[in-house]
């Protein structure tokens, strides 16, 4: 019989991720074995096992220095960057390097690994995976998965790579506002051309798109963000002002002890929620730190304050994209939010006030939204039909600038950021010196201009160049993204018609792919091992314990049997010289009595008494 295969869509966030899939003509979004529509983006490793979702977030303060997360703040970067080296003061588990990147170093089966961040990331991925296929019942290969919309070239092959080695097939990686905005317009089938501003405020990234909508297409104008701004941000401004707090009261520093940090972490988060609900909330942790109780509070005035930073800098990504597409606050007609930091007063208020007072939209679920998308997405890619999707086209640009580096360290854009993708450009360059005979071309993406700043792709050599004065040689080089947004560079020297190209790739090496693969494929089998064990013993133990009650059953029943007969013994004993209606009675009474217990006990209990 084949087995069904069904296309899912992932909206992978750095601390949630939630999952959906077209059926029935419409999209579900599949709750974990928690009953939760979110699942926490936590990998924690134990002696035993690797625990993903729900049940590794619960590790973070027993387990802290094993326990993962904020994998998307670790995939694609670059070991040594100052923001990397920023975000790694406040990670409890262990950050090495290896080869420039970052790996996490944890402790599994009692023994130290290094785990690459797509490891990690297909870890999260293949939860998702398994939350899916227990409710379709079927297995699931084809994906589409959200990446914030500033993420590079390596950061979503990285993401692409994760998928492989969770075992699925990532059909395209798309930004997470995109997605939400595809919900946005499936829900209420637009007419007319609008414009559409979808906001993502994550746990640790801020994507803005702004999209013209026009029936079911779909057309990105500009997009913008922050990989570097969320959620985590603003806990970690709390967690600082309450370890002073504590220094201040106790003069005790609390940072020594990671547990504590963990613990402390746990209540900012929850008390930042709570924020968003009413104007104060309560910290309550026994014995935070040698044994000092710490109980206090903090209201959503000190809370703004000690953000407002932070809460500023959000409005850069959305003028970004305004000045980018050149269309005004007023022509936008729709102000769509998602992401869980959206749910902060202060931030809907600003951006509101942004938009000189205009309402924003609060039809759409801002958790799912943009599972939901990808979901659409996902089975619209896939060559399905749907009544309700069949228009739906979606025009992508480009986040980052691409080009070239330049004598003097600068970038040459040659497709400038929000250009519409597929596309081509070309452009000819010469020769710096006389009598230069090779060219190096080396690639960057990003929108700095100085190259260094960017994010380095690939290089090759045109060589072969004819000798002339410098600038007099007339190269052609041309960016090629196709519609799978690959991305090829060549050049040609016109004179001589020799050239030489690169396709960006980027990613992990095959091999190393292959590897990670074997290995996921293992910790599925200690897991299903676990799992297996658990079973196992629950079944033990419930049949023990089942047991036991059953003894206490019986010995009730037989005391009561040995309670009516030590009563018709006494009454025997003292009526010696009753009538034989009253002994008939007697029996008849105990018998009733007696022989429905008999019955329970021993079924055909009648042998018995026929002295078998
Ligand atoms: P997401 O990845 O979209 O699920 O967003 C997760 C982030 O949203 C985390 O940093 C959460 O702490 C934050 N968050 C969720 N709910 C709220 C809330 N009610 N108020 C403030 N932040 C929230």
């Amino acid at each position: 019989m084949d087995i069904e295969v069904n296309t899912v869509g992932i909206d992978l966030g750095t601390t949630y991720s939630c999952v959906g899939v077209w059926k029935n003509d419409r999209i579900e979004i599949i709750s974990n074995e928690q009953g939760n529509r979110t699942t926490p983006s936590y990998v924690s490793f134990t002696d035993t096992e690797i625990l993903v979702g729900e049940v590794a977030k619960n590790q973070v303060a027993t387990n802290p220095y094993n326990t993962v997360f904020d994998a998307h703040r670790l995939i694609g970067r670059n070991f040594y960057d100052s923001d990397f080296q920023n975000d790694m003061k406040y990670w409890p588990f262990r950050v090495i390097e290896n080869n420039g990147k970052p790996y996490v170093r944890a402790r599994y089966k009692g023994e130290k690994k290094d785990f690459s961040p797509e490891e990690i990331t297909s870890l999260i991925l293949l939860k998702m995976k398994d939350i899916a296929e227990d409710f379709l019942g079927t297995s699931v290969r084809d994906v589409v998965i959200t990446v914030p919309t500033y993420f590079n070239r390596f950061q979503r092959k990285a993401i692409e790579d994760a998928g492989l080695i969770a075992g699925l097939h990532v059909l395209q990686t798309i930004n997470s506002p995109s997605a939400a905005a595809i919900a946005y317009g499936l829900d209420r089938r637009i007419v007319g051309l609008r414009h559409v501003l979808v906001f993502d405020l994550g746990g640790g990234t801020c994507s803005v798109s702004l999209l013209a909508i026009e029936e079911g297409i779909l057309e990105e104008i500009a997009v913008a963000g922050n990989i570097h701004l969320g959620g985590e941000d603003f806990d970690n401004r709390l967690v600082n002002h309450f370890v002073q707090e504590f220094k201040r009261k106790f003069n005790r520093d609390l940072t020594s002890n990671i547990r504590a940090l963990c613990r402390l972490r746990e209540q900012c988060e929850r008390a930042k929620r709570i924020l968003s609900a009413s104007s104060q909330a309560f910290i309550e942790i026994d014995s935070l730190f040698e044994n000092i109780d710490f109980h206090t509070s903090i209201t959503r005035t000190r809370f703004e304050e000690l953000n407002q930073d932070l809460f500023q800098s959000i409005i850069e990504p959305i003028d970004r994209v305004l000045r980018d597409s050149d269309i005004y606050k007023s022509n936008v007609d729709e102000i769509v939010l998602i992401g869980g930091s959206t749910r902060i007063p202060k931030i809907q208020r600003m951006i509101s006030e942004f938009f000189n007072g205009k309402e924003l939209s609060r039809s759409i679920n801002s958790d799912e939204a943009a599972a939901y998308g990808a979901a659409v997405r996902a089975f619209h890619l896939t060559g399905n039909f749907s009544e309700k999707i069949q228009d739906l086209c979606l025009i992508e640009v480009s986040s980052l600038s691409l080009g070239i580096e330049t004598l003097n360290g600068d970038m040459l854009p040659f497709i400038k950021r929000n250009t519409s993708m597929p596309t081509k450009k070309i452009k000819n360059i010469s020769t710096d010196f006389n009598n230069q005979s090779s060219i190096s071309i080396q690639v960057y993406e990003g929108n700095n201009t100085r190259s260094i700043e960017n994010n380095f792709l690939g290089e090759f050599e045109l060589t072969g160049i004819r000798p002339a004065p410098k600038g007099v040689p007339q190269i052609a080089v041309t960016f090629d993204i196709d519609l799978n947004g690959k991305l090829k560079v060549s050049a040609v020297d016109k004179t001589t018609g020799r050239m030489n190209e690169i396709t960006i790739i980027g990613g992990l090496l095959k091999g190393e792919i292959e590897r990670m693969i074997t290995e996921t494929e293992k910790y599925r089998e200690d897991r299903e091992e676990v799992m297996q064990k658990a079973q196992a013993r629950n079944a033990l133990e419930s049949y023990t314990y089942d047991l036991r009650n059953v003894i206490q059953y019986i010995e009730n029943l037989k005391n009561e049997l040995e309670s009516v007969a030590q009563d018709s013994i006494t009454w025997l004993d003292e009526n010696q010289e009753s009538g034989k209606e009253e002994y008939e009675f007697k029996l008849n009474s105990l018998e009733e009595i007696a022989n429905p217990i008999l019955k329970k006990l021993y079924g055909n209990y009648s042998d018995f008494f026929n002295g078998t």
